[in-house]
């Protein structure tokens, strides 16, 4: 049986990706405006003089500064209080630099500042979830981890500050204008934010890859972001200013964005969405940590449905991009995918979630949850409530 190929994709229409590139952020952001937005995210980034480094070039090129620094993921007050100075700072664009919280600020600040009101009309889910009217006003995204992908994103996933419950803002022109991309921006990432940055990567390839959804071209993207992150992790991990290593890092992380905003997601960012919520389980770590018992669970089911021989073919060959396996057929070769992506989270210290106070009391509440997100709706198997208990006691440890 043949099917037709058939998909829309989307990306930044500009993307710069190469060490050094953060030099080009004053050319490029004069091309959008005089006065820029700048939100940037946590301290280690002014320690790394990379905000000084940034403003400077930005000066260069006659584009002035007004700032906000964003201290954790991000909430709508954060926003809110972003979209206020920047329009009193008379800014004709945005600028993020820094990890996925403070990208997903900016981006949601640059709504605000082309559509005016507050971030709450715009919220889905828990907030009034109003179109936008107005395109967003220029956005540039700089990101200084390997995780998230963000930069290539067109939602921003932000907490609503009364409830705790992250919602996202999504909209075509949310899609950044430029996606700077500067690995050598990574180098001074400790080794476990790279470890949990990287293993979100890998996870956003692997879940849409195997997902309900089909993408040509996604595909291509997923495969060669496994190939090169799965090697490269261990070794930025080991050696942070492994130049080559940070530069794969980046790329997967970047195709991994393209891949979750194309083909949705899984169990694992299903289950993670409510961990982060509940406990202070950074959003890596709850994905590393489900991910290969998940994986688990959805072969075994796969095993029982009818669907199942395309699941069991698309986790061979995310085994075989991560090198896990050679020649094997496509059962053993998912089985030696599971393996590897467990050896790996041993490898890199992934904490099991009893560390961060998760307990086998709140997993039916989890659970519960999980089953409600629209990243459980892309996972490639049905999982029952069992199923996914039994990853969360796995996860806990
Ligand atoms: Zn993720």
């Amino acid at each position: 049986m043949t099917h037709a190929v058939r998909f829309e994709f989307t990306a930044p229409p500009l993307i710069v990706f190469g060490a050094g590139a953060v030099d080009r952020v004053g050319e490029l952001a004069a091309r959008f405006g005089r006065r820029a937005w700048l939100v940037t995210g946590a301290h280690a980034l002014e320690r790394s003089g990379v905000v000084g480094r940034a403003i400077e070039c930005l000066a260069a090129a006659g584009v002035s500064v007004a700032r906000q620094s964003v201290g954790g993921e991000p909430d709508t007050a954060v926003v809110d209080r972003g979209a206020r100075g920047a329009r009193e700072a008379g800014c004709d664009l945005v600028i993020g630099l820094g990890g996925g919280s403070a990208l997903d600020a900016a981006k949601a600040v640059a709504c605000l500042l082309g559509n005016g009101g507050e971030a709450l009309d715009y919220l889905e889910v828990v907030g009034r979830g109003r179109p936008l009217a107005k395109p967003s006003a220029p956005f540039l995204a700089v990101p200084t981890t390997a995780g998230t992908g963000s930069e290539v994103t067109r939602n921003a996933v932000i907490a609503d500050a009364a409830r705790g419950v992250k919602a996202s803002i999504r909209h075509e022109s949310l899609l950044p204008r430029v996606a700077l991309l500067d690995p050598s921006l990574t180098h001074s990432l400790p080794p476990d934010v790279t470890a949990r940055t990287g293993l979100d990567a890998i996870v956003q390839l692997i879940e849409p890859y195997v997902s309900k959804h089909d993408h040509a071209m996604i595909d291509v993207l997923a495969l060669e972001g496994l190939r090169r992150a799965a090697p490269a992790l261990p070794r930025a991990y080991a050696d942070g200013e492994d130049a080559e290593a940070r530069a794969d890092l980046m790329l997967a992380a970047m195709w991994s964005g393209m891949a979750l905003a194309h083909c949705g997601l899984g169990a694992a960012h299903a289950l993670a969405g409510p961990l982060g919520g509940a406990f202070p389980v950074p959003h890596g770590v709850a994905c590393a940590a489900t991910m290969s018992w998940v994986m688990a669970a959805n072969l075994r089911a796969a095993a029982r449905g009818a669907a199942g021989a395309g699941t069991l073919r698309r986790y061979a060959d995310v085994a075989r991009a991560m090198g896990a396996a050679d020649h094997q057929g496509d059962e053993e070769a998912a089985v030696a995918g599971v393996e590897h992506l467990r050896e790996l989270c041993e490898l890199l210290n992934v904490p099991k979630l009893s560390v961060y106070g998760v307990t086998r009391e709140a997993i039916p509440g989890l659970v519960a949850r999980a089953k409600a997100t629209s990243s459980m709706k892309a996972n490639p198997a049905e999982l029952s409530d069992a199923d996914l208990a039994g990853v969360l006691e796995h996860a806990i440890g």
